[in-house]
């Protein structure tokens, strides 16, 4: 929705570390808050300051990224003021192969604050493993990273990019990515939203870190799972497959059902999902 107001509400929205800071409802998620202007990832720092031995819940915040990523060397469109580019420090005690289920922690996490945010009649779901999707249209995304030492993780970095002011997106990605702002037609503070997604993550971790796997959190994320009982694509490095996706394991993996019957665990990481007809 577009209305002549336009040029007002695309001044971006200042937001201050003081004013994040003074919205943070946590014991440790989003309690030491490194800010940014200008920054090339958000990942790439909170990578360094994961090497540098910052503790646990420590949360990269930037204004714009010059070069925001995606999964497998894809990139983040990050445009000044208007999105929320940031990445937390985790430390658990977990062994690597749990470590990707973090995505679907995250996920669920923004998924269901993003949900509680939105007033109406608006949807929020998951494509799986990482995008968060309203109106069949990516509203935000989740890259996780992680470091491994002596076999054990050493740190976990989950960066999350929410599209919320932004007013329109290059021609590339202009069919499939979507805004809160574009969604509501109207402008919606940044700093709130980073509070209750950092509340909601902690509380999610929390859940996962007592069974170190998504069993806790599998009514939740499958609630609000786009692929679910839907025909989808499945794109990966070798091979491209039509299937029919029924859900996902307490692992994460999403289980899909092959055009002869046979039923199998697909791994995040691996893939990309469309579907059959569009993007979702
Ligand atoms: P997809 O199925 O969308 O390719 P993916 O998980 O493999 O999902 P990601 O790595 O999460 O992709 O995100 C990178 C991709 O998202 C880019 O290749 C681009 O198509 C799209 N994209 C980039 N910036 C944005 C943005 N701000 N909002 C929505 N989509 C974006």
């Amino acid at each position: 929705m577009h209305n002549k107001d336009d040029h007002i509400m695309d001044s971006p929205d200042v937001m201050t570390v003081e004013e994040l800071a003074g919205l943070m409802n946590t014991r440790w998620a989003g309690k030491n808050i490194v800010y940014y202007d200008a920054t090339d990832s958000t990942n790439l720092r909170i990578k360094q300051l994961g090497r540098e031995g910052a503790p646990h819940g420590t949360l990269a915040v930037a204004e714009q990224q010059a070069a925001g990523r995606g999964r497998r060397g894809r990139s983040w469109e990050s445009p000044a003021g208007c999105g929320i580019y940031m990445s937390i420090l985790l430390r658990p005690d977990i062994e690597p192969d749990k470590a990707p289920m973090l995505t679907l922690v995250a996920a669920c996490s923004v998924a269901e604050s993003l949900q509680d945010l939105c007033t109406g009649n608006m949807q929020v779901q998951i494509k799986w493993p990482n995008d968060i999707i309203i109106s069949g249209k990516k509203l935000a995304g989740i890259l996780t990273e992680m470091n491994v030492r002596a076999g054990k993780v050493d740190y976990v970095v989950v960066g999350m990019g929410i599209n919320v002011n932004i007013a329109d997106f290059p021609e590339k990605i202009r069919k499939t990515a979507t805004s809160l702002r574009i969604e509501s037609g109207r402008r919606i503070e940044r700093a709130p939203v980073i509070a209750a997604v950092m509340e909601r993550l902690e509380a999610d971790y929390r859940i996962f870190m007592r069974t170190q796997d998504l069993s806790g959190l599998m009514d939740a994320y499958s609630r609000m799972l786009v692929n679910k009982d839907r025909d989808v694509l499945i794109l990966g490095e070798k091979e491209q497959y039509r299937a029919h996706a029924l859900g996902i394991t307490p692992m994460g993996e999403l289980i899909v059902r092959r055009g002869n019957g046979a039923e199998e665990k697909i791994r995040a990481g691996e893939v990309s999902v469309r579907g059959v007809y569009g993007y979702v």
